[in-house]
């Protein structure tokens, strides 16, 4: 089997703009997926995606150029050898190219493997371990009483966890903390990420309330090369102390177990370099009983990339479910991808459980008409 041409697909948001609020960390995030259809010789078609902030798609069509260019690179080679493909990219990638284009591509290729093979992707991975449970994050802008009323609705649903933006400062962060946490169910925990925004010393002081209140984790404190500064919050802090959806594939793990850093490690499969990388990551920080739990927020085929990876890892009890309206009547159903035929095969389930589809490779497939009507490229 050969690789013929990947084919970039830039789409249009289909979540709008998400505000996200608070200080250095501000933000509103467009989701901006970007599909790579990976076609070869014998009609198996792959499909991985990385997705970007951009609601002007310029970044997006960057990113489907680094696609084309990759492409060029693997026409002709075997799909099937996934491992020697990242290993190829990844020497083009380092020096000039998108990681978000390569890591579509990887999810592409196991795609492909496992539709070859007839099997899911987390067979391929070596089966499933353990279960895994979605955690929420909310990324609304809302004020701590409004927040306490949706914990609720979570709840309800099983997630175990609701994680909260923080980085509004200080004194508004160590606030807000203390009525959430004080006024949510005792069945749901918090969690709170603060999108690199802080000092070491003002991390520390946050991180100090969200000790007192048994938060789940602090995630990214304070700036993703600050591996020193993590370390020094993970050893004074009793809050565990996540961060790595800012890295590029699984080297940088080792500095971070080196030091200590992080308890948590959250590679984002859409930038990391993909399954492979994510999956290695797993694999480096689990017999020093770190938690992997995957950074995925966003569109549906990268997310089930993410979920297969989870279930497939000891390390991984844990994923990111991004909840992004308070207008639907199921806080688990999967809301971001209508041009994925089957986008409500993946959802949480009530308890909170979630699951990789169980078709062959990742299990979604493309609608061919949404895909034309939010189509960019
Ligand atoms: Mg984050």
């Amino acid at each position: 089997m050969q690789i013929e041409t990947i084919e970039p697909i830039v789409l249009e948001s289909a979540i709008g703009t998400v505000s996200l609020p608070g200080g250095k960390a501000a933000f509103d995030a467009t989701v901006t997926p970007v599909v790579a259809k990976v076609h070869t010789d014998e009609g198996v078609v792959g499909l991985g995606e990385t997705y970007l902030d951009d609601p002007s798609g310029h970044k997006a069509l960057t990113a489907a150029k680094g696609m084309e260019a990759l492409g060029h690179e693997l026409e002709g080679k075997d799909p099937r050898e996934v491992t020697a493909r990242w290993h190829e990219m990844y020497v083009h990638v380092k020096r000039e190219g998108s990681y978000r284009a390569m890591s579509a591509i990887d999810e592409a290729l196991w795609d492909i493997l496992g539709k070859e093979t007839g099997k899911p992707v987390y067979e391929l991975l070596g089966g499933a371990v353990g279960e895994v449970k979605a955690y929420a994050t909310f990324p609304l802008s809302k004020p701590a009483e409004q927040l306490i009323d949706d914990a609720r609705w979570l709840a309800d649903k099983g997630f175990p966890t609701m994680k909260i933006v923080a980085g509004h400062g200080v004194q508004n962060d160590r606030e807000r903390i203390r009525t959430v946490a004080e006024n949510i169910p005792d069945e749901i925990g918090l969690a709170i990420d603060s999108n690199t925004t802080y000092t070491v010393q003002d991390a520390m002081k946050v991180g100090e309330t969200a000790s007192e209140h048994g938060l789940e984790w602090f995630e990214e404190p304070v700036s993703h090369t600050n591996i020193q500064g993590q370390a020094q919050l993970n050893r004074d802090l009793s809050v565990p102390i996540s961060a790595y959806q800012n890295h590029v594939a699984h080297y940088p793990a080792v500095d971070h177990l080196e030091a200590n850093a992080l308890e948590i490690y959250q590679p984002a499969l859409d930038y990391c370099g993909g399954i492979t990388a994510a999956a290695r990551v797993g694999t480096m920080i689990e017999p020093y009983d770190k938690q992997l739990v995957p950074h995925a927020f966003g569109p549906v085929i990268n997310y089930s990339a993410s979920l297969h990876v989870a279930a497939a890892s000891p390390a991984c009890s844990l994923i990111e479910f991004g909840v992004y309206s308070d207008e639907i009547d199921d806080p688990g159903e999967y809301i971001a991808s209508p041009y994925v035929a089957n986008q409500s095969d993946v959802h949480v389930r009530d308890g909170g459980v979630i699951e990789p589809p169980d078709a062959p490779g990742l299990g979604l497939e493309l609608d061919d008409e949404m895909v034309a009507e939010y189509r960019l490229n």
